[in-house]
């Protein structure tokens, strides 16, 4: 990958996976038509692919893992960085055989990157007969109808309380272990170099019931393990009678009772104590404490904390709209280090070579992951948007080459201090839960400490969604190993 640099030996396995696509599975449930999703970028699209698989499926769809047997074809987009937009238009022009082939196939293109495109999309990509943004899923058996009728069809309409909040997901690409249940949607931030408000609007938070009927039905399947999702989960705020963030922030002595995050997760810990729940991403003006002291409450919350710095100068923080400076950060971590200790894994967002980010802010940067000592971190170099605030106000003046070496000093940063951080756990007992086989040995399981970690361990009489006690015996920068101790 060109644009997105992230170092392969210190991410997740899954991650590695997120860098390229995720397809729908094979299933037959004796529906007469076939749809193939391909779902980019972050967590959220494909939990909404989930959502889409669900409507479709509602509509006489199966889903298949091979799209020359496809009736439709979605793609799920990204437009976080130029780069990924590239890789969808390359993808698009590959399925132009499977279209002569077969002319009644449907192509459309759904999430960020048909919001952001919109009607234009039809135009550049002659293939494709639908476009539909993020909060337009309900509408997508009428649309795929209208193009099976002939005619191509946008629906872009962002909606201020879409929630998706009735619709039970398919889960697609299941380890039937740990599943993501989306909790809020859109994001009111405006940080000055993100596409994210522009393509997913405003911030909506979805009913907790709901959420909690999901996280429940989920155990009883036999999940062991929930992330709640979310642009920005800590600023979840929901009441009966507004879900809209900004309009609940105008009424909010009209409303009945307000749920804030801490409530949520505390209700979906509470579930059963051995459902681990985790949450992602925690913008870090928004981690409240009673965040972290609920955290440190209930054991089946997981220990760790992806709080996204993207860059540890205060100049830079302020031209990227973050609202907090370096020390604002600096202090939330400490209190994250008192109330939960210094176990809890952190991870982070690092963008390089932001616009006119001098040598000396970078060196920030690299400061404040020796004073953080991230557990891992997913790193970039800025790749302007159209559209954003730093677009149409700041000169993208930082040259590509030394964004790539700022970049590569990151990574490398990031590699050292991710290897000291698995160092610490070596000798510990850590509780572990079992979700499936390592990549490198049919002999060895994998399972995922508290704080987010890999652990590889002998396969023994484990099976996969069991909890087990494990001594950590030695790390690489990417994966601790260990030995089972409690059977
Ligand atoms: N809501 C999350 C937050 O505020 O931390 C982040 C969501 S965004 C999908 C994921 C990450 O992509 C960001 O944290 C940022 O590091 C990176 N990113 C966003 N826009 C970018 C851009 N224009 N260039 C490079 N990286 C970008
Ligand atoms: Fe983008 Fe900032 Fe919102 Fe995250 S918080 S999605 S980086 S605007």
């Amino acid at each position: 990958m060109e644009n997105m640099i992230k170092d392969i030996d210190i991410i997740r396995e899954e991650e590695e996976k997120s860098c390229d696509f995720k397809v729908t599975a094979e299933e037959n449930t004796g529906k007469i038509k076939k749809l193939y999703i391909e779902s980019y970028g972050c967590q959220m699209n494909f939990s909404d692919s989930e959502i889409v698989a669900s409507i479709m499926k509602d509509n006489g769809f199966d889903t298949t893992s091979d799209y020359s047997n496809a009736d439709v074809i979605f793609l799920n987009t990204c437009s976080i960085r130029d780069k990924a937009e590239q890789t969808v238009r390359k993808r698009l022009s590959q399925f132009n055989q499977a279209k002569s082939e077969n002319p009644e196939l449907t192509i459309g293109v759904l999430g960020c990157m048909a919001e952001r495109l919109k009607e234009k999309l039809l135009e550049e990509e002659k293939l494709v007969d639908l476009v539909v943004g993020p909060d337009a899923y309900r509408d997508l058996p009428n649309l795929v109808g209208q193009a099976e009728a002939g005619s191509k069809g946008v629906n872009t309409f962002l909606s201020r309380e879409e929630t998706y909040a009735d619709i039970s997901p398919v889960r697609l690409n299941s380890n039937g272990v740990s599943a993501f249940i989306s909790i809020m949607r859109g994001c009111d931030n405006m940080c000055s170099f993100c596409v994210v408000p522009f393509t997913r609007g405003r911030e909506r938070s979805r009913d907790p019931h709901s959420i909690v009927k999901e996280a429940r039905e989920l155990f009883a399947k036999g999940y062991k393990e929930v992330t709640l999702l979310g642009q920005n989960v800590d600023s979840y705020k929901w009441s009966p009678e507004e879900n809209n963030k900004a309009r609940l922030n105008k009424k909010e002595t009209g409303v009945s009772e307000v749920i804030y995050f801490a409530n949520l997760l505390e209700w979906v810990a509470t579930i059963d104590p051995r459902l681990r729940v985790r949450f992602s991403t925690s913008h870090p003006k928004d981690i409240t404490d009673e965040v972290l002291t609920t955290m440190k409450r209930y054991d089946n919350i997981c220990k760790y904390i992806h709080l996204p710095v993207q860059s540890g100068n205060s100049r830079i923080l302020s031209l990227m709209n973050r609202t907090y400076d370096r020390e604002w950060y600096l202090e939330r971590v400490q209190k994250i280090r008192e109330i939960l200790g210094e176990d809890c894994g952190i991870s982070s967002d690092m963008i390089a070579g932001f616009c006119s980010e001098t040598e000396s802010e970078h060196q920030d940067t690299l400061s404040m992951m020796d004073l953080v000592q991230y557990d891992f971190s997913y790193m970039f170099y800025y790749s302007e948007r159209p559209g954003t605030l730093a677009a149409k106000k700041l000169a993208d003046d930082v040259p590509l080459e030394v964004k790539k070496r700022r970049l590569q000093e990151i990574i490398e940063k990031q590699s050292q201090l991710s290897l000291i951080r698995n160092q610490r756990d070596i000798g510990k007992v850590q509780e572990i839960l079992i979700e499936g086989q390592s990549k490198r040995s049919s002999e060895q399981l994998k399972g995922r400490n508290s704080a987010n970690k890999v652990v590889i361990v002998p396969r023994g009489r484990l099976k996969i969604g069991e909890y087990t006690n494990v001594r950590i015996t030695d790390c690489s920068s990417a994966t601790l190993f260990g030995e089972v101790i409690d059977r």
